[in-house]
């Protein structure tokens, strides 16, 4: 029976380019695995989208003088031609802005309101005389009431990742004018977050297959008491509240957001979208850190409340991923751009790179330096080498043809033996989201190939010893056919290209998670090498390149 797994992948707010550190907190290990699970035979319905609205979005207006419109059209016409190119594999990318998702967003707000889960009240709000406005999530920064970080936004605390309310910072400031806020009360829905406490406990213990760092965090959270959230806001861009006397509000851009996975799914599969939300479908949400509470309190709240839909079955949040030592910043243009990278560089050594180096249970470094030897040590000389080596010398030596070989000698078996618990090791690797070990076992498989080929050295042994030397090379790409397999998640690209190389039809991603030995005799295509080395100079000019104003 094949299984049902709805990959979940974190909104990105339409305000400005992605960068490195989005693709590693979530986007990679995202395709990584919806890929691996289309190869098992398993069903997957992944999606996401742009997320157009909340406070992100006006603020990057205001300061380009544009409108919200403008600035989530261009956008997310860029984040979909980057998909495209680094080939994550989404089912359906979305938007915010669509009519389904504000029918679907009324639906949970009206059922949840309907059964005593959202109430309203009167809360005190900051309110800049200056710029004579409320000053919503992002507008109001001030010192963090838990961690006394001083940039804290209204919203939330990037330090300690609290989520807070803009009446909880300490000293608090416009964001725009640097005025010290006035307190105003406004009428505002609330998410009756306290009503769950104990169920999302109850919930929450059963989790032991969640990462370390986001079961505690989650659990600390619940400990520490949930308190109801706001979850409407006075701001005229998002989604319209269904409620008389609401008209000049919006529903928070939270909450509205996760239901994102939910409303995408429903566009993407129409009738068939429960089969990924009911019964045994398991639901996995990529996200980065900074988006934990929500995904691990808030939303699974909703859908308690909601009724008769899958919680998270698991929420493999990624931590940070940093560059050349320091975190990235957008306004300091600390930063790889993801549309910079691609212009100039292919997808899978990228693609390698972030998951060799996946901030999976720590932060971790890009640095351009550590690109380059990966590109040039791992990805060209262990296994492009291996590929071309073993595919130039059958088209000189054996016409092309995957030679005959001779009965396996001790060395040859333990090799292709070894390819084998490769797979089933990355198999496991893979279903746990153990990204960074599934990758190492394929490597060290591709190491092991070529060490056996240095050994067993057939271009010397061809001068004399043909069938020794044919039975080598039949071994070495028995290999590279497991190993098109166990990395095809993680550089579907040059995978696409082995698959090719090797003489097998059809496409890569219709053949299955299972090793085949290439047939005898099978004529195989002129070897491309599957990757390119990397010059001095190039990485010098990354270098350079960095932190300058674009
Ligand atoms: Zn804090
Ligand atoms: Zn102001």
């Amino acid at each position: 029976m094949p299984e049902r797994i709805l990959v979940a992948v974190a909104w990105p707010y339409a305000n400005g380019p992605l960068h490195l550190g989005h693709i590693a907190g979530c986007y990679l290990p995202a395709d990584i695995f919806a890929r691996y699970h289309r190869l098992k035979g398993n069903q997957v319905l992944m999606v996401s989208g742009s997320d157009q609205h909340g406070t992100p979005i006006t603020l990057r207006a205001e300061q380009e003088g544009k409108t919200p419109q403008e600035v989530v059209a261009k956008y997310h016409q860029q984040f979909v031609e980057c998909w495209q190119k680094l080939g994550i594999s989404f089912d359906l990318y979305t938007n915010t802005g669509t009519d389904n998702h504000a029918r679907v967003v009324h639906d949970i707000f009206l059922t949840l309101r309907e059964k005593g889960y959202l109430y309203r009240a009167t809360m005190p709000q900051p309110y800049c005389p200056r710029c004579q406005r409320s000053l919503p999530d992002r507008y109001v920064e001030g010192k963090c009431p838990f961690c006394g970080f001083d940039n804290a936004r209204g919203d939330q605390c990037d330090r300690c990742g609290k989520p807070l309310n803009p009446t909880d910072l300490v000293d608090p400031r416009c964001r725009t004018c640097g005025t010290t806020p006035q307190t105003i009360q406004s009428e505002h829905f609330f998410l009756k977050l306290s009503a769950f406490q104990d169920r999302l406990y109850a919930w929450m213990k059963r989790q032991a297959h969640w990462k370390p760092n986001v079961l505690n965090f989650s659990l600390r959270l619940l400990e520490e008491g949930l308190k109801d959230r706001a979850i409407t806001r006075d701001i005229e861009w998002g989604v319209s509240v269904p409620e008389p006397g609401f008209e000049k509000k919006r529903i928070y851009v939270w909450f509205e957001a996760v239901i994102g996975y939910l409303s995408a799914s429903q566009e993407a599969r129409r009738e068939g979208w429960r089969e990924f939300w009911q019964g045994d479908a398991r639901a996995y949400y990529f996200i980065g850190k900074d988006n934990i509470p929500f995904h691990s309190l808030i939303w699974p709240a909703m859908l308690m409340g909601y009724g008769g839909l899958n919680l998270p079955y698991d929420v493999p949040a990624n931590e940070f991923l940093t560059l050349q030592g320091r975190n990235f910043s957008t306004s300091r243009n600390w930063a790889v751009w993801l549309p910079d990278y691609l212009e100039r560089y292919d997808p899978d050594p990228l693609r390698y790179f972030l998951s060799a180096s996946m901030p999976e249970g720590a932060d971790t470094d890009f640095s351009w330096q550590e690109y380059y030897r990966r590109n040039n040590d791992e990805l060209v000389a262990t296994y492009g080498n291996l590929a071309h080596r073993v595919l130039t010398f059958v088209q000189r030596h054996y016409q092309g043809r995957v030679p005959s070989p001779t009965p396996l000698d001790a060395e040859g078996q333990a090799l292709l033996d070894r390819a084998r618990t490769t797979l089933e090791a990355v198999d496991k690797s893979l279903s746990l989201c153990h990204f960074r070990d599934a990758l190492r076992w394929a490597i060290a498989l591709a190491q092991e190939a070529n060490r056996y080929l240095e050994v067993r050295s057939p271009w010397k042994a061809v001068k004399g010893d043909r069938e020794g030397a044919g039975t080598s090379l039949y071994v070495a790409l028995g290999v590279l056919s497991c190993l098109k397999t166990v990395v095809y998640p993680f550089l579907p690209f040059s995978s696409a290209q082995l698959h090719r190389l090797l003489g097998f039809p059809g496409k890569i991603e219709e053949a299955g998670w299972q090793w085949q030995l290439p047939p005898v005799g099978q004529a195989l295509p002129h070897p491309q090498p599957l990757f390119k080395k990397l010059e001095e100079k190039a990485l010098e000019d990354e270098l350079a390149r960095l932190g300058k104003a674009s």
